[in-house]
């Protein structure tokens, strides 16, 4: 989640895997907005393939 946290704040800068701490960490914005965001992550390195699920309401913008 945190790599999703810089990654929001800094979409250019290279993400870490929160897996293994790979740098490349690809990730896939495919939110519904306004309703959730989702996010996939993916790692080569390690063979990560995680959805993250962020339901928007209630969650202060930062
Ligand atoms: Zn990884």
């Amino acid at each position: 989640m945190a790599a999703i946290t810089a990654w929001r704040s800094d979409p250019d800068a290279p993400c870490r895997c929160p897996v293994c701490g790979a740098s490349g960490l690809a990730i896939v914005d495919r939110s519904a907005r306004p309703y959730a965001e989702w996010y996939v992550l993916t790692c080569e390195s390690c063979g990560l393939d995680a959805t993250v699920h962020i339901p928007m309401a209630g969650v202060p913008e930062t």
